[in-house]
């Protein structure tokens, strides 16, 4: 197994469950379950056990390593940090060897197989693919400064279909010069690869990069963190090399360009900062600057915040796969708490797998009405007086 050298050197501290100022639990998988095998440092001595045939690769074993959320946190906070840049890709490579070894969640399977016969893990029709766009009327993309490229929560999912339409609608009230291409691009792959399905992943990789090339795409506007993070990090290396922007940080400079309502009633938001925008990237700016940038708009933090943020738990494909459960302490039920705790009235996402896990949370927590999450485009666009 690939870097399988670390997992001997963890002394199990336990740093790498807890924010920067050691107060919470920050690992989604460990705050679910509370067993230590769930913490990442528990991944690591469970692995080992594995690797020197010491315990089976059983049912439970699997659950355990395809629970991580690969919120990054670990990553962040491990007390050695020549770990730091290998950490997540050890679970990732144990992920894989288990699935070299026909251990899988069925839930894991299910999604990896829809992945792998469909290209989306909604098993749809990828010549439908363009659907979300509607009525919008986008223009095709041919030679603008940039290609849209949603992902498989924004180009199936119902709520995901709306925030890819938001945010388009501003793109455009925004100026940006931006087309669509309306069938054939599939999952952007990022979150197969965190299962350690690398096969898969450069198989879906290099079918985008296809009908990237063909239509002479340079420039990418993603809408999901998860896809920014595949094609800006991981497409390069399979020959697919752009300059690739998550919204965010695109809406983030045209702002000035939008003319607001008048009158609009102030109110305390905050923001949710989106795992592979931030940890992944290190962009913790670009979804408060939009924010900031709006008049009556009072942005609060939550306790955990940048690089302390707790992740919503849909990474990994646990979106899909919701391996971590929706329990007491779920991530997102603790994470709508929290935004409510900091007295915000809107929690602010920048990814449609956030805003599906965190409303859910929302209506479980029974704060619908004191609390609502929306993205920030759609909070942007309900104060911007239209122009067209
Ligand atoms: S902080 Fe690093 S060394 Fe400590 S338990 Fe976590 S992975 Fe192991
Ligand atoms: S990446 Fe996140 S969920 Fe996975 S072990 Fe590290 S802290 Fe836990």
């Amino acid at each position: 197994m690939q870097h399988e050298e670390i997992l001997h050197r963890c002394f199990r501290c336990g740093y790498c469950k807890l924010p920067g100022n050691y107060t919470d639990i920050n690992c989604p998988a460990y705050l679910s379950f509370r067993f230590e095998t769930y913490s990442p440092g528990g991944r690591m001595w469970l692995l080992r056990a594995w690797l020197d045939k010491k315990i089976d690769a059983g049912s439970r074993f699997a659950e355990i390593m395809f629970s991580c959320a690969t919120c990054g946190n670990c990553v962040e906070h491990c007390a050695f940090p020549e770990f730091r840049d290998r950490l997540l890709l050890a679970f990732i490579a144990g992920k894989e060897a288990l699935l070299e070894a026909g251990c899988a969640p069925p839930a894991v399977r299910d999604y990896l197989t829809k992945m792998q016969l469909h290209g989306n893990a909604y098993a749809r029709p990828m010549k439908k693919s363009g659907e979300w766009a509607r009525d919008l009327d986008l223009p095709a993309y041919s030679d603008q400064e940039y290609l849209f490229f949603t992902d498989d929560a924004g180009t199936w999912d119902p709520r995901g279909q709306e925030i890819a339409r938001s945010v388009a609608t501003l793109l455009r009230q925004a100026n940006v010069s931006f087309g669509v291409i309306p069938q054939g691009l599939c999952s952007d792959g990022n979150d197969v690869g965190a299962m350690g399905e690398t096969a898969l992943f450069e198989e879906l990789a290099k079918k985008n990069i296809d009908v990237l090339s063909k239509f002479n795409v340079r420039k990418i506007i993603t809408l999901s963190p998860h896809s920014f993070n595949a094609l800006k990090n991981d497409y390069p290396a399979l020959g697919g090399a752009y300059q690739v922007f998550h919204y965010t940080q695109v809406l983030a400079f045209a702002m000035s360009r939008l003319t607001f309502s008048e009158n609009s009633d102030p109110v305390k938001i905050a923001f949710h900062d989106p795992c592979y925008l931030g940890r992944h990237n290190a962009d913790y700016a670009s979804g408060r600057m939009m924010l900031q940038a709006v008049p009556g708009i009072n942005l609060v933090e939550m306790d955990r915040n940048r690089n302390d943020a707790l992740c919503c738990g849909g990474g990994g494909g646990n979106f899909f796969t919701d391996l971590l459960s929706g329990g007491d302490d779920s991530s997102a039920r603790v994470r709508v708490r929290e935004a409510a705790d900091a007295g915000a009235r809107i929690l602010a996402v920048a990814c449609p797998q956030c805003a599906v896990m965190l409303e859910d949370a929302v209506k479980v927590e029974n704060l619908d009405q004191t609390l609502r999450v929306a993205e920030v485009s759609e909070i942007v666009m309900e104060r911007v007086a239209l122009t067209y």
